[in-house]
């Protein structure tokens, strides 16, 4: 029996059969797991899931802190809702995740939307039913915010967003402190989960027939330090490649952690896949070390060498800041250069976002933000040379896709991703979401590629999965 079904046990006030839940995420892969168990939790308590605001009885919004953008659009949400919680005055309307966890927060939700019922943050969404009972009996708006952790909590009800792909966390938290993110707040301190439980996870799913697992964590290369393990990643990979699952990837690496034994790892097992990405951040060592990295530019080139020396067709993404605070032009020409030496498949390119309570808002920052964005327009426009120039040399090849199923405009286009994480639209008949097809391509996009099913059968010819 769950916690939750035990708290279902003692007050069956908390079942809700008959009312409508929408659970909306931001943010990163955690948090979209974390909705899993969110849905799963409120469909044990007896609450349909739906997509339509005007249907929901509740509506819950899981959200992100690591850049300010992402909190002003939930602001935005926030804003919007109001009109329904008027129309509807028995509207549940709550806030949870990273936002949550920040005191700032807080403070300003309880001035600027006295009208949201419920605030819980990233260590307690267990207590979820506890909370919607709170809410019921109390007027003013229910707060909960654990400060940190108090433990992993295994075996949450969950509703998984997809029946052919699935995430396993196998850790919260990180312990990096990179000087400019907000994740070690928000989240907590590292936290491992047992490697029997997530083995466990990953052969129910296995039996379950999902086709490609991706292992979650804010520093998987860690993964196990906090239990005293040596190489756990490593050992982790191996045991959960060795589980029967047709694909197995990973994210989000961290380069001072990343072992090298790692990419043979991957270029020895077929189910593998060759991707991994590889954070950067800055291609200048001044920067790198100011940003808390612990790793430098020529450390970084030498684990990129390897991996792409070592791991046939492996695909290597990364993460960019750009306009770090006290960067100058000269520093970010270095990550120029770093980028059209490392012709990276694709990047993820930010302007420095600064976040409340981070070493680096302390920083002195004289670079203007029209510069910032100017600089970054320009890493831009060597994302999509780079990007585009790996998928051309794709072009009339055969590739194996994994099938998440028909278009919405289209059922005979249908989309999936190779091995080394290209999304492909294709042309085919009759296909299945979780069926891995050949696809012939046909055309390259910046980022993504369009192609033709092909009458082939997958056949392992090497490891980005061409024949
Ligand atoms: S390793 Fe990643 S999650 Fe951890 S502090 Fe650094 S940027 Fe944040």
């Amino acid at each position: 029996m769950s916690n939750i079904d035990e708290l279902k046990a003692t007050d069956t006030r908390l079942i809700k059969a008959g009312k409508k839940a929408l659970v909306r995420t931001y943010g990163c892969q955690a948090n979209f797991r974390d909705s899993e168990h969110l849905k799963g939790i409120l469909t044990s308590l007896g609450y349909t899931l739906c997509e339509d605001l005007k249907e929901a009885d509740l509506i819950l919004l899981n959200t992100c802190a690591i850049r300010e953008n992402a909190s002003q659009r939930v602001f935005g949400e926030i804003g919007l809702l109001k009109s329904y919680k008027k129309q509807k005055p028995d509207l549940i309307l709550g806030l949870c995740g990273c936002m949550a966890q920040q005191k700032e927060t807080i403070a300003y939700i309880k001035e600027s939307y006295p009208y949201l019922d419920l605030v819980f943050g990233t260590h307690n969404l267990y207590r979820l039913p506890a909370l919607l009972a709170a809410v019921e009996k109390q007027r003013q708006t229910v707060i909960e915010v654990l400060p940190k952790s108090d433990g992993l909590h295994e075996n949450l009800p969950e509703v998984r967003d997809l029946p052919h792909k699935a995430w396993v966390n196998i850790m919260v938290g990180c312990d990096k402190f990179c000087t400019y993110c907000v994740v070690p707040y928000t989240r907590g301190r590292q936290q491992s989960r047992p490697m029997a439980e997530v083995l466990l996870e990953v052969e129910n799913l296995v039996k379950q027939g999902y086709k490609e697992i991706t292992l979650l964590g804010q520093n998987v290369n860690a993964y196990g330090k906090d239990l005293g393990l040596e190489s756990g990643f490593y050992q982790l990979l191996e045991a959960c490649s060795n589980t029967g699952i047709k694909r197995l990837r990973f994210t989000t690496s961290h380069p001072w952690d990343f072992e090298k034994k790692l990419g043979d790892l991957i270029a020895f097992k077929e189910n593998l896949m060759p991707f991994i990405h590889l954070p950067v951040q800055a291609g200048n060592d001044e920067v790198l070390k100011r940003m808390g990295r612990r790793y430098s530019r020529e450390s970084y080139l030498k684990l990129f060498d390897y991996l792409r020396s070592t791991i046939p067709g492996v695909a290597i993404s990364t993460d960019i800041i750009v306009g770090f605070p006290g960067e100058s032009r000269e520093q970010f020409e270095d990550t120029l250069s770093l980028y059209e030496y490392c012709k990276f498949d694709h990047a993820f390119t930010f302007v420095y976002s600064p976040r409340a309570n981070t070493p680096a808002t302390k920083f002195e920052d004289p670079v203007a933000e029209i510069d910032k964005k100017a600089w970054l327009a320009e890493l831009n426009l060597l994302v999509k040379k780079y990007s585009l120039a790996r998928n051309q040399s794709m072009v009339d090849k055969e590739y194996e896709v994994l099938v998440d199923g028909p278009s919405k405009k289209n059922p005979e286009v249908y989309s999936g991703y190779t091995k080394d994480n290209r999304l492909v639209n294709f042309n085919g008949a009759d296909l299945k979401t979780g069926d891995l097809v050949m696809v012939k391509i046909q055309q390259a996009r910046s980022f993504s590629l369009n192609g033709t099913k092909s009458q082939n059968q997958p056949i392992e010819k090497d490891k980005a999965g061409a024949l």
